[in-house]
């Protein structure tokens, strides 16, 4: 079965209150369309965000580094799903998952649910029932009456469909007619829908405070990983530590460039993730990282830990050593360490002790470092 997904994004979402479209407002560090780009690429074969083409610049970065084709939607909601069939056409999917970019906490249960669905209908969408009361107002605000749940349900998107169903039914419409949803096509054109349950994160962002509610519902779990590393001081002029080459009377003794700063965060990051260390990912005995920037190391971790579906929220590294003095790089070290890993600077604390001149650190027979990161990963 060839899948596709086409995610509405070319909405301007002015209910929500800001400068720029709900879209690429970030929510817990990403930008709420990245959140849905990311949950469908690798689960469906082909994806395409519909977006308007005056804000493709902001659209390309929320994709970056996915597997998703930009296309430009209309004027209205029907024209931008219109373009996004269009543009599918070329190579017909079997199916096709139609989402909303406002809807950011699409999980793979629910893309199974729905394709598993579409086996058996032309149409599917994930659904929720109604827990609570629902009155009729007036203008006002004044209650007049009563309206019934029973048999109603919340629908949600993606709605899913036969890509020839859907598309025969956009194609059926008059040029001017709207629709609640691509449900309410479908079901014009007399096809069946199957509903699957819906799932409470899948909710709109549609006003200022949904943001704050969703970050709560898709908050993780923090997990905390410990690192630590030391390496002997040998000939030499400078040591590199956090990415930063500092001036000293000796060198350092490693396989890498022996950044022991470094190297205690990657572990660090690894351990949060439970992804073995830094030995295991790149083997001393590899001639690939002889002299190697630790850097690769790091962001080798970083990327884990995206992969993963994680991120790092915060990383603290300390120093030991007698000599060189940390302070005055310590800022150019946390400057590094932020840009590396994609993090504010007030996520990233690098500090420095000594050992009073006490075991090897303190004899300067060579440097250690150790290093705690958080990461929250999914539930
Ligand atoms: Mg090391």
């Amino acid at each position: 079965m060839k899948t596709a997904a086409l995610v509405m994004a070319a909405g301007r979402g002015e209910r929500a209150g800001a400068e720029s479209p709900k879209q690429y407002r970030a929510l817990i560090g990403r930008p709420v369309l990245r959140w849905s780009l990311a949950a469908l690429a690798g689960r469906i074969d082909r994806v395409v965000a519909v977006i308007d083409p005056e804000w493709r610049a902001a659209a390309g970065a929320a994709a970056e580094g996915l597997a998703v084709e930009l296309v430009a939607g209309g004027d209205t909601r029907t024209a931008s799903v219109r373009a996004g069939l269009e543009a599918l056409a070329a190579d017909a999917p079997d199916v096709v998952l139609i989402h909303d970019a406002a809807r950011p906490g699409l999980t793979g249960t629910t893309i199974a649910a729905l394709l598993a669905a579409l086996e058996g209908a032309p149409a599917a969408a994930p659904a929720l029932r109604v827990d609570d009361a629902l009155k009729r107002v007036d203008g006002q605000g004044a209650v007049v009456g009563e309206a019934q749940r029973d048999g109603v349900r919340r629908v949600q998107t993606p709605q899913a469909f036969r890509y020839a169903a859907i598309k025969a039914a956009y194609e059926a419409l008059p040029e001017d007619a709207t629709y609640e949803d691509d449900l309410a096509v479908a079901r014009a054109a007399g096809h069946a829908i199957a509903l699957v349950p819906g799932d409470l994160k899948l909710m709109k962002l549609t006003h200022a405070e949904d943001f704050a509610i969703m970050e709560q519902l898709m908050a993780g779990v923090a997990c905390v990983g410990s690192g630590f590393d030391a390496h002997r001081f040998g000939p030499g002029d400078h040591v590199t530590l956090c990415g930063v080459k500092i001036a000293h009377t000796k060198g350092v003794v490693g396989h890498s460039d022996a950044d022991v700063g470094w190297h205690a965060l990657t572990d660090a990051i690894l351990g949060a993730i439970g992804a073995g260390d830094i030995g295991a990912h790149f083997p001393p005995s590899d001639a690939r990282w002889k002299g190697a920037a630790s850097e690769i190391f790091l962001a080798h971790a970083r990327d884990l830990v995206s992969e993963a579906g994680g991120r790092i929220v915060h990383v603290d590294l300390t120093l030991v050593c007698e000599a060189p003095k940390i302070a005055p790089h310590r800022e150019a070290m946390r400057a590094k360490t932020a840009e590396v890993l994609g993090l504010p600077m007030a996520r990233v604390s690098v500090k420095a002790t000594t050992t009073e001149k006490m075991g090897f650190a303190g004899r300067e027979e060579g440097l250690a470092a150790q290093a705690v990161a958080t990461v929250e990963m999914p539930r």
